[in-house]
């Protein structure tokens, strides 16, 4: 469902993506971990086009974001191309970045009215389901600032599922969160990884989170995936010295 082919990503002189490949299947719940600035987010951003690499293509659900064919060439991709293919993709930041000015119920209506055409009614009905799968139903009426982070942070969760998309990228969803409203949104991502067929692509330190979730593991550094696997394998008995050592710290 996503394929990163050769990737090259620079700022100046600094590469922070190295020739990086790698597949997401559909319905798989993908971690990638690694130390600070190995290029984690860098993979999300460049899956919601706040980005352009420099070198390579990514595709997700069979169309190429980064170029479309005209006349049976591969030409950089235009905004209305990269708007319907970033259509099938949803995503969750560490700053919860709801509408401040909009209560619960229409932060979740709003993009599906707006950008898929979808009726209030029906636009409602959904993020009425929404808010019960993430145990808000009680703050329909609420303004983002009456809530809780962890609050919020389901909040934004519930919103980009009401886009329907395939995939939803989570990057690092509780580092701003207090340590007592971090396991009630792991919960809710436990949750939505066990009982819907989304395919996950997730950037976090929870390491126990990543374990329970995760068909596959990558471990980054400096750009590349130096190893990838089953939790199991990746967290028990690494092959690279690199990912021993960053597990030694983080776990
Ligand atoms: P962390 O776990 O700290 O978030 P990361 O693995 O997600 O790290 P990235 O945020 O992808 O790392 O950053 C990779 C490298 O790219 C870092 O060295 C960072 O300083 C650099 N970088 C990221 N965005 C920019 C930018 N807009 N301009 C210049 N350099 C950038």
């Amino acid at each position: 469902l996503i394929k990163f082919d050769n990737v090259t990503k620079r700022f100046g002189s600094k590469v922070v993506l190295d020739n990086l490949c790698f597949d997401v299947s559909s319905g798989k719940h993908v971690t990638l971990i690694g130390p600070s600035g190995s290029g984690k987010t860098t993979i999300l951003r460049l899956l919601m086009t706040l980005m352009k690499p420099e070198e390579g293509t990514i595709k997700v659900g069979g169309h190429y974001l980064t170029h479309e064919e005209k006349g049976g060439k591969l030409v950089p991709a235009g905004e209305k191309h990269i708007r319907e293919v970033r259509k099938n993709i949803g995503m969750v930041f560490q700053q919860f970045n709801l509408f401040p000015n909009m209560k619960v119920l229409r932060n979740l209506t709003e993009a599906p009215v707006h950008v898929l055409g979808l009726s209030k009614e029906e636009a409602e009905q959904r993020a009425r389901e929404l808010l019960e799968l993430v145990g808000l139903t009680e703050h329909i009426d609420k303004y983002p600032s009456q809530l809780s982070g962890g609050q919020q942070q389901r909040v934004a969760i519930a919103r980009a599922l009401a886009m329907r998309p395939q995939v939803l990228l989570l990057d690092e969803v509780t580092s701003a969160l207090d340590p007592e409203l971090v396991a009630g949104v792991l919960d809710v991502l436990r949750d939505i990884a066990h009982t819907t067929d989304i395919t996950m692509l997730c950037v976090t330190h929870e390491m126990n989170f990543a374990r329970d979730i995760s068909d596959d593991v990558l471990m980054f550094d400096a750009g590349r995936v130096i190893e990838s696997g089953a939790p199991e394998k990746i967290f028990s008995d690494p092959e690279h010295e690199r990912t021993r050592e960053f597990l030694g710290a983080v776990l």
